[in-house]
């Protein structure tokens, strides 16, 4: 039995050095972004580039994730943002349908002059004007990242995600990514098995575990309850290895991608990676 498990790389230089860094880092999942993620444009993969990504993906037996555009803000009530935003999403997710691309994942949105039930309402409102335009592409999951609460990003607490999912038109479309990094600067502590398995309960009451899509398995530079999103490597931060421990053994989450975002690149990620697979007896992993 292998857990999926690996890291975000990076798309520099063709997207083929996905495929390369996912080797190198020893990952059988990986995240991508599959443009720049701080710019609007994105060039098109082509046909053969889309294609031979495909091809190395399932030789590798690669999970493929990717992660929206930090410039996407659902939340928005903007007229010339919202509709940039949902622009950018739908095109992003023929994209993730071209590259087979299974999970999107995203941060709900924010909105500083709304309260945060009505910018639950406006995030759900533009989800569903996304996925009516992209009904065709159903075989890409669009999936919900829980936030830290910075700002006044919505997702620090499970009950914003369920609420979104429970607003629109199409719930069956819609996952759940949780972050480490982010649910522990919002507040849930997950450091003693007794509280990591509380916030597992919670969040299948809250949202279902059958909504989970994805992990972030990132350490926190901040403390619980910060509100601030600082990623740290593995057992390097205040969440510290124990908590990892028990997610890398969780056999709830064997078929669900376990995807490291910690700062530095393909090296560092390996180390992290290692780590993580020292932890994880229970599972033969290549
Ligand atoms: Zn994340």
């Amino acid at each position: 039995m292998k857990i999926l498990l690996g890291a975000h790389v990076s798309i520099s230089g063709g997207l083929k050095n996905a495929c390369l860094s996912a080797k190198n880092t020893g990952s059988n999942a990986i995240q991508i972004f599959t443009k720049s993620q701080l710019r609007w444009q994105a060039k098109e993969p082509d046909f053969n580039e889309a294609a031979s990504f495909r091809k190395c993906a399932s030789l590798q037996k690669l999970t493929v994730a990717a992660h929206l555009s930090y410039l996407v803000n659902l939340g928005s009530t903007d007229e010339i943002i919202k509709e940039k935003s949902i622009e950018d999403m739908t095109a992003e997710i023929k994209r993730c349908s071209l590259l087979g691309i299974k999970y999107l994942i995203f941060h709900p949105g924010s909105n500083k002059n709304l309260t945060v039930e009505e910018t639950i309402k406006q995030i759900a409102s533009n989800l569903d004007a996304v996925m009516r335009i992209t009904a065709e592409f159903k075989n890409v999951f669009l999936t919900l990242e829980t936030t830290a609460g910075q700002g006044n990003q919505i997702g620090y607490k499970l009950e914003h995600i369920a609420k979104i999912i429970k607003l629109t038109g199409y719930p069956e479309r819609l996952g759940v990514c949780i972050d480490t990094c982010h649910i522990f600067a919002a507040g849930y502590d997950i450091r003693t098995f007794a509280d990591y398995n509380e916030f597992m309960k919670n969040f299948d009451k809250i949202i279902g575990i059958g909504k989970l899509c994805a992990f972030h398995l990132n350490d926190s530079l901040k403390p619980l309850g910060s509100k601030v999103d600082r990623h740290a490597p593995i057992g390097k931060g205040y969440i510290g290895l124990d908590a990892f421990r028990f997610i890398v053994n969780d056999a709830r989450l064997k078929k669900i991608p376990l995807i490291v975002e910690t700062p530095g690149g393909d090296k560092e990620h390996k180390i992290d990676l290692d780590t993580l697979k020292n932890m994880a007896p229970t599972y033969i992993i290549r």
